[in-house]
């Protein structure tokens, strides 16, 4: 199936260091999810159900993505991510098929952390969905419900979903038992974002004339993945810089010493 090419099993790199802020979604994280991937047997104990799963919702750009695989890696779990979209084929059968696939795959590999992203995809309100005569969403939306009510315990799969538009997700998929804790993924405030800079730049030479903070406070409204870029951009031009600089010194020289400037930064800001 289409599968085989996607989501494939990994143990994500991501560490908490690499996530920018978002300290207070990083400790729910861990008694969500960590504790009942790596003690099982303790909810038992306590006569409870583990979560099986959490939602992850907000702007996009925000740290979802990073978030599932960081806390994926703290647990020592494999890791599995699917975009919504690549589960659905026109064949008729064949996106339940791939949901169950995934799902197999996700228990062979416990303990795994199973991430959906653009979960809203394949999750909207059943019956509500337009242009889908053959009624596929339905479907594989049952397919997801079956297979979620189907995670066992000792099996230690845990499912993140992820979406901007938790509004239009079916509420079944937010029972107890299934995704059953939302977690709101905000716009980076400016100590996030300072943190996201920081993170970003970490294995960089940053000149001593960039004031980070600075930085951080005139980038208000910018997501993440917005500050990537302007670091990724920078970090252009400082090349750039070097390359020019080649033809005239040499590389070795032009290389020595070579850092991102403030003017880098405001070229990358523009
Ligand atoms: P989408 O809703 O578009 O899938 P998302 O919320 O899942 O977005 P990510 O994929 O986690 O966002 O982030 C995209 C990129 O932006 C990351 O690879 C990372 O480089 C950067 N980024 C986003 N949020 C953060 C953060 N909190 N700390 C550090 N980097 C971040």
């Amino acid at each position: 199936s289409a599968l085989r090419e996607t989501g494939l099993v990994e143990v994500p790199k991501v560490s908490w260091e690499d996530v920018g802020g978002l300290e207070d979604v990083k400790l729910e994280l861990q008694e969500t999810v960590q504790y009942p991937v790596e003690h099982p047997e303790m909810f038992e104990k306590f006569g409870m159900d583990p979560s099986r799963g959490v939602l992850f919702y907000g702007p996009p750009g925000c740290g979802k993505t990073l978030l599932a695989k960081a806390i994926a890696r703290e647990c020592k779990a494999n890791f599995i991510s699917v975009k919504g979209p690549e589960l659905l084929t026109m064949w008729i059968g064949e996106s339940e098929h791939n949901v169950r696939d995934l799902f197999d795959k996700a228990r062979q590999s416990a303990p795994c952390v199973l991430f959906f992203d653009e979960l809203d995809s394949i999750a909207v309100k059943r019956g509500q969905n337009v242009g889908d005569a053959g009624g596929t969403s339905d479907r594989v939306l049952n397919q997801l419900l079956t297979e979620m009510d189907g995670i066992n315990a000792k099996k230690t799969v845990f499912v993140i979903g992820a979406t901007n538009r938790p509004d239009i997700l079916d509420p079944a998929l937010l029972r107890p038992g299934r995704l059953d804790q939302l977690i709101y993924i905000p716009l980076p405030d400016e100590p996030s974002r300072l943190q996201s800079f920081k993170s970003c730049l970490r294995r960089s030479p940053v000149s001593r004339r960039v004031n980070l903070p600075d930085l951080a406070a005139s980038t208000a409204g910018f997501s993440g993945a917005d500050i990537t870029e302007i670091c990724q951009r920078a970090c252009k031009l400082a090349v750039r810089d070097v390359i020019q600089k080649s033809t005239l010194v040499g590389k070795a020289v032009a290389m020595a010493g070579a850092e991102i400037t403030r003017e880098h930064f405001l070229g990358a800001m523009k």
